[in-house]
């Protein structure tokens, strides 16, 4: 898919030349740079909500504030009046080793396509296969958005469509597990790699996963996720074993489907899962076709766990709906009552501390990665969204108009929602046992 990109070394505003050098040889300030000009600023890591300017140059967040049109007057101009300008949304759990199997959605087109410019690979690849994936997706310079990456501790793991490691149970076979390799891995691609995603499956005591166990001895201080959930043809530990298990900053996706274990029969939320919950474990939407119920989600929230995160999980199974992008998952949660300062922090600042990359993500804060997100909340719905299993209206609606990657300006490609498109997916397994 063609993704737009326009540089920030376009001529500025007052016709000095694409450096910025003016006729008498001076270099004007702003040379080379690109200025988001009158939009609203929501940033929650500053706890910002106002109207103002930024400017980005060298890849870097350079300045924040008012009237920055007239100190920089040969930066390129683009004017977000009317517009949110917000940290680079970022999307903590996505499948995009495209050519790796065959369970991924391209990069570009969910990542700058759709305004999102980091992504984050929820454990597509296990050590084996990870240099290559590497290679071919986060470092090849065809690559549009910021790749990072959860790896699996196994050597051998491979999402696919048809669960291929789970069907050949290799997903919780112990000689699949190599602790040095996993290590080594770990190390030679510390830059990329910001944590394990593990498949807690269990090889006979139901209370213990030694694949959990290996990435959180591996993991040191990065975080360990986890799915919510069950496997086919794998079993997994029960779910209470899995919250007792998890430590502070470990991430539970899949944290609000429908029969996950999260819940007692009366709708109140499980000790186990409080526990976790106030010892610092994140909760993590990863939507995906089938994992995520609006139903579940406002049983927690009324009892006060809302997402910390709201990732999409997207992958082929689900880009046609029902979650179509990360945009429409964040309409969803003001169908659920969020307020717009936590929903944008979900995709933004959450996730960046989730990640351990608070100071160069997440965050519109100068000297900053230039990764920024420029959205229209438009408010003339309601906006009809589906989580699958039942409709709701929100009263705003997420509409990515662009994104700046490194500096760099994307115009956003057309992305369908549901409000546009409708049902477009078939019924759902019932996910009352899972
Ligand atoms: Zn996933």
């Amino acid at each position: 898919m063609a993704i737009t990109e326009t540089g920030t070394d376009g001529t500025g505003t007052d016709g000095t030349g694409t450096d910025g050098t003016g006729t008498d040889g001076t270099v004007a300030a702003g040379a080379g740079q690109l200025l988001l000009a009158g939009g609203r600023i929501i940033d929650p890591s500053t706890q910002t909500d106002a109207i103002g300017d930024v400017l980005v140059g060298d890849g870097r967040i350079v300045a924040v504030g008012r009237g920055l049109t007239a100190q920089y007057p040969a930066a390129t101009i683009r004017d977000c009046s009317g517009l949110a300008v917000t940290p680079g949304l970022m999307d903590l759990h996505v499948h995009v080793m495209a050519g790796l199997g065959d369970f991924c959605v391209e990069p570009d087109r969910v990542g700058v396509g759709m305004g999102v410019p980091v992504l984050i690979d929820g454990g597509t690849s296990g050590v084996a296969t990870f240099d290559i994936s590497r290679r071919a997706i986060i470092d090849h310079p065809a690559t549009k958005p910021k790749v990072l990456a959860f790896i699996d501790p196994n050597q051998l793991y491979l999402a696919t469509k048809d669960f291929i490691c789970h069907k050949l149970t290799i997903a919780n076979d112990m000689k699949n597990l190599d602790v040095d390799s996993l290590l080594d891995s770990l190390e030679r691609n510390a830059d990329v790699v910001i944590g394990l995603k593990a498949r807690a499956c269990h090889i006979g005591d139901t209370d213990f996963s030694p694949f959990l166990d290996a990435a959180q001895r591996a993991a040191g201080d990065k975080p360990v996720m986890v799915h919510l959930g069950r496997f086919p043809h794998t079993p997994v530990i029960t779910p209470v074993a899995l919250f007792k298990a998890l430590r502070s900053g470990d991430i539970i996706t899949h944290a609000f489907r429908g029969g996950g274990g999260m819940l007692d029969p009366n709708g109140k939320a499980l000790p186990e899962f409080r526990d976790a919950v106030d010892r610092g474990v994140v909760l993590d939407v990863g939507h995906s076709g089938t994992d995520f119920r609006f139903r579940e989600a406002r049983r927690l929230i009324d009892q006060g766990y809302q997402p910390d995160t709201v990732s999409t999980d997207l992958n082929i199974f689900n880009i046609g709906g029902p979650v179509f992008s990360l945009a429409e998952n964040m309409t969803k949660m003001f169908g659920l009552g969020l307020e717009l300062v936590d929903v944008v922090a979900m995709a933004t600042t959450n996730v960046a501390r989730a990640i351990r990359r608070l100071d160069e993500y997440g965050s519109l804060a100068v000297g900053r990665s230039a990764e920024i997100s420029v959205l229209r909340l438009r408010t003339d719905g309601p906006f009809a969204v589906s989580d699958g299993h039942e409709t709701i209206d929100s009263p705003m609606a997420v509409e990515p108009v662009g994104c700046v990657r490194r500096g760099v300006w994307f115009d956003v490609e057309p992305t369908a929602t549901y409000a546009t498109v409708g049902k477009t997916w078939g019924t759902p397994p019932d996910d009352q046992d899972w």
